[in-house]
């Protein structure tokens, strides 16, 4: 499973998806139906594409590491994966039609209904408005947006279990930014990525056309 964090990240390199150091991949497991107490998260400054096992942090869930060289946007990877019940991935990355397409002010949510082959395996969440980079306001949105539910800043898993509701959406999209997807592994997050993105460069082409 680890290994397939780096796989994904190189892939996502491979397609534009991200420049080197941008992306973060974080991971919660369940071992023998036991949900783990502990995160799995990609190091800070890293070149992501030459990510391996042994450079990926291992972190208790309800630690807040201060001047920790986890990911910038450690606070939304941790708030998304608080609740995991089984396995659950989480894949922030910058891909570039899906970016373009809200940059140009298309509604990737009411697009996306249209495609049946992004719809039945891939459920698109509302897009998160302009927030700042690895801020905690981007971490509350995205988390919000996902689940349809309240926020609150959490204490702990515990906190936030009672507070939050169930995940809803498997991808929603960073205004400016970039999308957040959640699977049950990170070739699994990496599809919804795919979908979305495929769907979103048919709609600029459509929109190309149309001018
Ligand atoms: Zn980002």
């Amino acid at each position: 499973m680890l290994t397939a964090v780096g796989e994904v990240l190189r892939e996502c390199y491979r397609r534009g998806w991200i420049t080197t150091r941008d992306g973060n991949v974080s991971l919660r497991m369940s071992l023998e139906g036991q949900i783990s107490s502990f995160m799995h998260i990609t190091p800070k400054g890293v070149r992501k594409n030459t990510i391996h096992p042994e450079h990926i942090i291992k972190l208790n869930i309800d630690a807040l590491p201060a001047n920790f060289p986890v990911s910038t946007e450690f606070h939304m990877h941790r708030y998304i994966l608080s609740d995991a019940k089984t396995t659950r991935c989480v894949v922030h990355v910058h891909p570039t039609y899906t970016v373009a397409a809200m940059y140009a002010g298309i509604d990737i949510v009411e697009a996306s209904k249209s495609f049946p082959e992004l719809k039945r395996y891939t459920r698109v969440g509302p897009t998160v408005p302009v927030c700042e980079a690895g801020s905690i306001q981007l971490a509350e949105f995205t988390n919000k947006n996902l689940r349809r539910g309240s926020n609150v800043h959490p204490q702990s898993s515990n906190q936030i279990m009672e507070s939050w509701q169930e995940i809803a959406y498997d991808i929603v999209g960073q205004e400016n930014h970039g999308v957040c997807s959640v699977g049950k592994d990170p070739w699994d997050a990496f599809e919804h990525v795919e979908r979305l993105e495929h769907i979103c460069k048919i709609l600029l082409q459509a929109n190309a056309g149309t001018k």
